[in-house]
């Protein structure tokens, strides 16, 4: 419930008595509807397409996909003793009204019933005033029942459900955040507005679900969104403020240049591009076995993390091995552990284990018992190795974490987490230098952490940034030392 705004309830008014969709609308919603459609297989391997009700033989089995030979679109198979088979989806279109955005939320629903009929059915249930740089108001209509915390749509309305009475809806509970947005309509309503130049409209056509209100909440990231699609990467415009839109393309994207025409002609999403930097190959087929491993919230560190150990080629070979069930978490510890003691991950005796489970708890275990002596020997042969890029001039010097016991003492003095890096350093995932002024090499001054010969982090006490000229200092040494550039 609750109340709203007199300038709302003016707009939910005025959209509630005109009843006219934009121009093409119903053409959209057909498009999308095409999507949800079955192959319904009886005796004989006799196939029905609920598409275009033509009849066709085909030997794949049920739950399998198929392509129907006549509308030649791929439909899952179900078997013809199918009930009841819905579909959902979430159409957007994007209006204004007295000069504020308005998108209105519709849910498009596809009934597949038992003589294997299509009922398809399409109803407005939300609208959102879009504001800047926050979350516009959201309101829901009488179609929209929530009870724990489920979303149902109703889309018959009877005498207790009333399409034009609104209520406001907190956006938090995730009633909606991403659908289709039908995009003929958008570039004009966007003309006068500070969205004039955004190619929003591109990204509609070009990207399936988009989140809109979060697009236009975010003005700033405006002309990075302009960029993106000015340059035909449609989906990674939708993620446009984790871009930034000036420095290189290896700055921008984290990969060469090299990279563009195989990102561009798969219109590569975010979780894709983190993948591609991963796998440095541009192979889409690869890309997409990967991001099933990919969990939720697009967060790639366990396949991060595994590339610190092994090649993604090489995880690819061992998730064929495994039926593609490898649990991912379990398997970087796996690794994690099997560097740590000393195993040849070159080897696929090592690296790929036949039981995950049961080797990672072995050699857990193990590690348990050796750790402190295991993680002392390998940090002193580390700082010994690192003690190459020992660095000073008149003022400062730089050098490697010699011991398990100099990281204990930077840490101290810092306020650091430096400690919690050890097991990282002894691993060699990372490196660990201390900068200290040329007079005083027992006291802390700048913690630097090294990762692929480039600087990741430096930090003075208590997490703060350096200062500027121990900052040169630090460019100078990762220039002349880490990179050799001279
Ligand atoms: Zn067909």
């Amino acid at each position: 419930m609750g109340y709203i705004k007199k300038a709302h309830r003016k707009i939910l008014q005025i959209l509630d008595n005109t009843s006219s969709l934009p121009n093409g609308w119903d053409k959209f919603v057909d498009k999308q509807a095409v999507y949800h459609n079955l192959i319904i297989k009886s005796a004989k391997n006799k196939c029905f397409c609920t598409n275009c009700k033509n009849y066709f033989i085909s030997q794949k089995k049920i739950n399998q996909e198929v392509k129907c030979p006549y509308c030649r679109n791929t439909y899952l198979i179900r078997r013809s003793n199918l009930k009841y088979q819905e579909f959902k989806d979430y159409l957007s279109i994007l209006d204004k009204v007295n000069n504020t955005l308005v998108i209105r939320y519709f849910e498009l629903k596809i009934v597949i019933d038992a003589i294997h009929e299509r009922h398809t059915s399409v109803v407005e249930f939300a609208r959102e005033m879009v504001a800047d740089n926050r979350y516009g108001e959201l309101y829901a209509n009488e179609r929209v029942s929530r009870c724990l915390q489920y979303v149902h749509i109703f889309h018959e309305i009877g005498d207790f459900i009333n399409a034009k009475k609104w209520r406001q809806c907190t956006r938090c509970y995730s009633l909606i955040d991403y659908s289709i947005v039908f995009p003929n309509n958008i570039k004009n309503l966007l003309k006068d507005t500070d969205y004039k130049y955004s190619c929003i409209w591109d990204i509609a056509k070009h990207s399936t679900y988009i989140d809109l209100s979060q697009m236009l909440k975010e003005k700033k990231q405006i002309p990075i969104v302009e960029m993106l699609c000015k340059m035909k990467l449609y989906n990674l415009a939708q993620k446009a403020n984790e871009f930034k839109n000036f420095g290189s393309f290896q700055k921008i994207f984290g990969v060469s240049k090299d990279y563009y025409e195989f990102m561009k002609k798969h219109n590569i999403t975010y979780v894709q591009l983190k993948i591609l930097k991963l796998l440095q190959e541009k192979n889409i087929r690869k890309i997409h076995y990967l991001e099933k491993y990919v969990s939720y919230g697009s967060n790639t560190t366990n396949l991060e993390e595994i590339t610190e150990y092994i090649s993604l080629n090489r995880f690819i070979k061992y998730s064929k091995m495994c039926q593609e069930k490898v649990d991912t978490y379990l398997y970087k510890d796996y690794l994690r552990f099997a560097k740590l003691l000393g195993f040849d991950l070159k080897n696929n005796k090592y690296a790929f284990p036949k039981n995950l489970r049961e080797e990672h708890d072995k050699l857990s275990e193990q590690y348990k018992i050796q750790n402190k002596k295991i993680i002392c020997d390998l940090i002193k042969k580390r700082g010994k190795e690192l003690s190459l890029n020992k660095y000073q001039n008149k003022k400062f010097i730089i050098f490697p974490a010699l011991s398990i016991e100099s990281l204990k003492d930077e840490s101290k003095q810092q306020n650091n987490c430096v400690r919690t890096y050890a097991e990282k350093y002894a691993a060699g995932t990372c490196d660990i230098y201390f900068m200290r002024d040329i007079n005083k090499p027992k006291e802390s001054l700048v913690t630097i952490e090294v990762k692929n010969n480039s600087v990741v982090q430096s930090r003075i006490k208590n997490n703060d940034d350096p200062s500027k000229k121990q900052l040169q200092f630090i460019n100078k040494w990762e220039r002349e030392v880490l990179k050799g550039v001279a």
